[in-house]
């Protein structure tokens, strides 16, 4: 039988604050106890993976480990079909930017600029499909790991629109809707992003009957 996840504390392997927010959102119902890496003062690990899965269990291996208690990673990012996929892997890495308001950090408006002038670049009628796509993986102290994949597929949207959510969300016009990510309530976004996908898969695989 496949190891299961107990309701006790589960280390959020992500320095990233809007994941944590949805993460913690979405496990708590199930009796977790959510604790952020960056409450324990885990060091962030090097993201040098080539596909969302190594980075997931990379991050998640690496808490695991450091901490000494379950561990949970989301590597996540936006693929553009026109784009070959691109930012892919790389998401994060397009908003990084030297300075910004006076300090080193992500400019997110700059990533999101960067992906419509290579989709402009390509002409008035390149198509603007996309997916977001989600690796969860769960990694135990003793070496012990599994992963949940999801995804949500969608449409640029320019300009961005929207000032909820993180990221790449007032972008992102889900399939079959009309607003992005960031004009959808956090409610409505669980339902049917991506990383609600990956959840599903993970939370059938640890609560389910
Ligand atoms: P990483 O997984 O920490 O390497 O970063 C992935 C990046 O993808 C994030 O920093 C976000 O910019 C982007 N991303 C992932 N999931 C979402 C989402 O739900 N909304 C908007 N952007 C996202």
């Amino acid at each position: 039988m496949t190891r299961r996840l107990g309701s006790g504390s589960l280390v959020i392997a992500t320095h990233n604050a809007g994941k944590l927010k949805e993460i913690s959102a979405l496990l708590e119902p199930h009796g977790v106890k959510c604790l952020s890496a960056g409450s324990l003062g885990l060091p962030e690990p090097a993201e040098t993976g080539t596909s969302f899965v190594e980075n997931a269990l990379l991050k998640a291996r690496a808490a695991a480990e450091a901490s000494g208690l379950a561990a949970l990673a989301d590597d996540s990012g936006l693929s553009v079909d026109a784009l070959n996929g691109r930012p892919g892997v790389y998401t994060a890495d397009w908003a990084e930017r030297q300075w910004f308001e006076g300090k080193p950090g992500r400019d997110w408006f700059m990533a999101m600029g960067k992906v419509e002038g290579m989709l402009q670049a390509l002409g008035p009628d390149a198509p603007r499909g996309c997916a977001f796509h989600c690796v969860l993986a769960l990694a135990w102290p003793d070496g012990e790991s599994a992963v949940y994949e999801g995804a949500a597929r969608g449409t640029l949207a320019w300009p961005p629109r929207g000032i909820m959510g993180f990221g790449y969300d007032p972008v992102f016009v889900p399939e079959g809707g009309a607003r992005t990510f960031a004009e959808l309530d956090p409610g409505e976004k669980h339902r049917i992003s991506h990383r609600a996908a990956a959840f599903a898969k993970l939370v059938a695989a640890n609560f389910g009957t």
